[in-house]
């Protein structure tokens, strides 16, 4: 073990003190490369109240001062890049080209909070009665917490960060504990970019440090982002300590194929967006749904493609799929596609026992394909988020669409189809918060905002976008009068102001 990820506090690396560390691995090697600190509520204590210093003079800072910063930011972040999608790449183990294209989704964040002068503009009604104006502003709220999934260890974060500090909070960041290195240097190029200290502190933990969060008195909101279990249990316990919450939660994505859609495309679309990142994605499609007599053409055109994919390390430019993050998670994975027979499926491709030479010890699993999936059965009703993609048979859109309705997620979905009609049906009759229309992995741009519906998300907020900008703020309106010094005096009246 070559390296130790600490805490960043302050503007400063801060060594761990709780004597807790969790093992960080290199999931092409299997090797345990890293070690990282494990906060003690003491450390997180430590770190609120630095963000909550910083906050006395970031919250009062000028737009003009953020905004500096923030261009600066984006300048970094940009040469800096190949770096960030390394420091992925070693510890979450996709592919380079992926862990790139999750910096530049992030970074549109950071383009977005550049703009945040605009955002932020309030409101004014002149002339409302005589002589009074009524204008409504949005302010900080203080101290605000993230708490962020491994398998977007970039990204994730910086769907949070830089709204919420462009809005004029500080933000005490828990990052996972898989691949925590990706987060310590976005904090010191923030830093570098001429951030404040204790603007962005990044704690590093499990489940103690994020409780230590829920339970904080000074932190005002907590953004979240992971598993559906933990999304609920952070919304239940931070809304009941009072904080304002958006936590988003795990998914299961379908992609329905209507008999008119072009089936080479369609194909094309759910390979990448099933088998992309090995399936670790949340909008990743797990579930196609063939409507009509497509479906024998529509799984052969699938396997075709799935049996070309090169599993690889990540830091191999041949490779297009990389290991998964444990070897635990790979075991689970590898269990529903050997459980799926029993359950019904047709097993099409079986990828588990898959390895890569040279690579032995590596976390792989190789691309599975199951046809005929029940919705009774375990592959289809968890959230595998492993390169497994289930296929299901209906024999109409209705019947596709009520399949689909009934799943207790409801995250991204699309439709594949060349029926202008069908496609506007089904965008206002699904029940998922992002859909694609031929367009598998709908995940908004920065300026709109990203979030599920049903058990994908708990909270009134989706991420980034307007939402952010409202997460990460609250409504002032404030009523003035300006008498004329001529004006009689208006006397006293106690009933309600007409
Ligand atoms: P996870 O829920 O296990 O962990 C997320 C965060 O919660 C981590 O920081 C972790 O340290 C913390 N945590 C874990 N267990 C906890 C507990 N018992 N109490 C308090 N905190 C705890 O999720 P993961 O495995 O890191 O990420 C994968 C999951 O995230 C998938 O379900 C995926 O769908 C979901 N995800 C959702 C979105 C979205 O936008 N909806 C995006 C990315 C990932």
């Amino acid at each position: 073990m070559t390296k130790t990820v600490n805490h960043w506090i302050g503007g400063k690396t801060v060594e761990g003190t709780s004597g807790a560390y969790g093992p960080v691995t290199d999931p092409a090697t299997g090797e345990v490369t890293t070690q990282v600190a494990l906060a003690s509520v003491e450390e997180v204590d430590a770190a609120v109240a630095a963000a909550k210093a910083a906050y006395a003079t970031w919250g009062i800072s000028s737009l003009a001062q953020r905004t500096a910063v923030l261009f600066r930011y984006r300048a970094l972040l940009d040469a800096r890049r190949d770096d960030i999608a390394a420091l992925i790449t070693a510890e979450h183990g996709k592919v380079h080209s992926d862990a790139l294209g999750e910096v530049a989704r992030g970074l549109e964040i950071v383009e977005l909070a550049c703009g945040i002068t605009t955002q932020l503009k309030g409101e004014l009604s002149t002339q409302v009665s005589n002589r009074v104006d009524v204008s409504s502003i949005r302010q900080s709220l203080g101290v605000v917490a993230g708490i962020t999934p491994f398998n977007f260890p970039a990204m994730v974060p910086m769907w949070m960060f830089p709204l919420a500090i462009a809005c004029g909070n500080t933000f005490v960041l828990k990052p996972s504990e898989k691949d925590p290195s990706a987060a310590n240097l976005l904090a010191e190029l923030a830093a570098e970019a001429g951030l404040p200290d204790g603007v962005l502190n990044v704690v590093h933990g499990d489940k103690v440090a994020v409780d230590a969060l829920l339970n904080h008195p000074d932190v005002a909101a907590v953004s979240f982002v992971g598993s559906t279990p933990i999304a609920r249990y952070i919304h239940a316990t931070a809304s009941a300590n009072g904080k304002r919450v958006q936590a988003l939660g795990g998914a299961k994505n379908h992609m329905l194929v209507l008999p008119d859609a072009d089936l080479d495309a369609a194909a094309d679309a759910a390979v990448s967006a099933a088998y992309g990142s090995a399936g670790e994605r949340c909008m990743a499609i797990s579930a196609v749904v063939a409507v009509g007599a497509i479906g024998d053409e529509l799984v052969d055109r699938i396997r075709e493609r799935a049996e070309k994919i090169k599993i690889g390390p990540g830091n191999d430019p041949t490779s297009e799929m990389g290991p998964l993050i444990t070897a635990a998670h790979r075991d689970k994975v590898a269990s529903y596609v050997t459980g799926a027979a029993a359950q019904g499926a047709e097993v099409v491709l079986d990828g588990t026992g898959h390895t890569v030479e040279g690579f032995e010890n590596g976390h792989w699993i190789g691309l599975s394909l199951l046809d005929k999936v029940s919705t009774d059965s375990d592959a289809y009703k968890d959230e595998i988020f492993g390169p497994v993609l289930c296929v299901l048979r209906v024999d109409t859109y209705e019947e596709g669409v009520a399949l689909m309705n009934a799943s207790p997620f409801g995250n991204g979905t699309a439709i594949f189809t060349r029926d202008g009609g069908a496609a506007r049906r089904f965008q206002l009759e699904i029940q998922a918060g992002m859909v694609g229309v031929n367009v598998p992995i709908p995940v908004p741009v920065g300026y709109h905002s990203f979030g599920g519906w049903k058990d994908s998300l708990f909270g009134d907020h989706h991420i980034y976008g307007n939402d952010g900008v409202h997460f990460y703020t609250r409504g002032k309106v404030t009523t003035t009068r300006w008498p004329d010094p001529a004006d009689a005096p208006a006397g006293v009246d106690l009933g309600f102001p007409r």
